[in-house]
């Protein structure tokens, strides 16, 4: 069912895998970048032979302009563009404000031509947080936004209510769901690498010289593209208004870098063995973001299950240990990291 899909966000990680994807099936493209005048050229020389299957639009997530004519013509949206910074702002609307209002930006001018497919990037970040009592969750679970979770989190959580809030009160026969990753690994393309890989790149680089005892789920981005083309394909009753968690599995760090080990010994010369105790975790965070950041994930599980995009969307995901050492053959292949 080759038709024209509009990916937001064509400059980034996910994005880009989308598009991939899409034009490997026949799809005719259109994008939306923020910079038409920089980024264009970069997309053409990594689609080198989509010719015109591939059209690319400037479109701000803040701004009405360029949105029009990206949505012409298009069958079907994958909405992924959405601040993902490394840091964390101090204002949160940094993140907060362009997350629903671009969304909501894409839903109407997608439903203004009568689009009835449309795919929200969300994240686990809307399933999993605020619930200090759990550590399994899945499809069914949302983030509990009155425990105060960090901005990115609130971020995403915001994000995919108000989307799911607009269809129902302004178009309710739009097919519409969501697609939630949880950390998305694997095979990087360039140097503009996303805040999920810089895990990895840490872990092999020497840049942190102890593990500390926090874990992540783990997703490839293959799968999390895959989850997308099959949520625009399958029948309307399989999908409307379904969440489609993409994860493989919880790992600890450690485990993580035992992996390293095992599948990419060349590789794996800098690799901590050696624990981060809790106490210098906290002792740290005042003085580092990085530690700031994962003082308030030690020791937690929080892992959020896939089998039911697996079973509904009929995939079986990646292995995180093939997609871990993907991951880490691509870096050193593109030159990312002296491992
Ligand atoms: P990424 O590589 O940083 O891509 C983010 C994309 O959003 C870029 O194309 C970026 O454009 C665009 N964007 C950000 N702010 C924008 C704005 N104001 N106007 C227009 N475009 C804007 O990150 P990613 O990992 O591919 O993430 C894509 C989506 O997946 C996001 O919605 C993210 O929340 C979600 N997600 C990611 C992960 C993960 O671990 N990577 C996990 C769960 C969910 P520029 O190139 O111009 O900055």
């Amino acid at each position: 069912m080759a038709g024209t899909v509009l990916v937001t966000g064509g400059t980034g990680y996910i994005g880009g895998e989308v598009i991939d994807q899409l034009l490997a099936k026949g799809y005719t493209v259109h994008t939306t970048v923020r910079n038409r005048a920089k980024s264009e050229p970069k997309l053409r020389q990594r689609w080198a032979t989509a010719g015109d299957r591939l059209k690319v639009f400037q479109a701000d997530l803040m701004s009405d302009e360029g949105w029009a004519e990206a949505v012409k013509g298009c069958n079907a949206v994958a909405h992924v563009a959405s601040p993902f910074p490394i840091g964390v702002p101090k204002d949160k609307d940094e993140l907060v404000v362009p997350a629903r209002e671009g969304t909501l930006r894409a839903l109407r001018f997608a439903n203004s031509v009568g689009i009835k497919r449309f795919v929200q990037t969300s994240s686990a970040a809307a399933i999993a947080y605020g619930h200090p009592e759990k550590d399994h969750f899945d499809h069914t679970d949302w983030t509990n936004l009155d425990a105060g979770v960090p901005p990115y989190i609130e971020s995403k959580t915001v994000a995919e209510r108000a989307a799911r809030d607009w269809v129902a009160a302004n178009a309710p026969d739009m097919v519409f769901c969501s697609v939630n990753p949880v950390a998305v690994f694997g095979p990087v393309y360039d140097d503009d690498v996303s805040t999920s890989i810089e895990i990895v790149k840490k872990v092999i680089d020497g840049s942190i010289p102890l593990i500390p005892n926090m874990g992540i789920c783990v997703t490839d981005v293959r799968d999390v593209a895959e989850a997308h083309v099959r949520a625009i394909e399958a029948p309307a009753e399989q999908v409307a208004g379904e969440r489609f968690p993409t994860s493989e599995k919880f790992m600890w760090i450690r485990e993580m870098a035992e992996t390293v080990r095992q599948r990419t010994p060349e590789y794996a010369k800098k690799v901590p063995s050696r624990p981060m105790p809790d106490f210098m975790v906290k002792l740290l965070a005042p003085f580092m973001p990085e530690m700031k950041q994962i003082k308030g994930e030690l020791g937690n599980v929080r892992d959020v299950s896939g089998k039911h995009t697996e079973d509904v969307l009929g995939f079986k995901f990646i292995s995180a240990e093939q997609t871990i050492e993907d991951t880490v053959r691509s870096l050193v292949a593109k030159g990312l990291v002296k491992a």
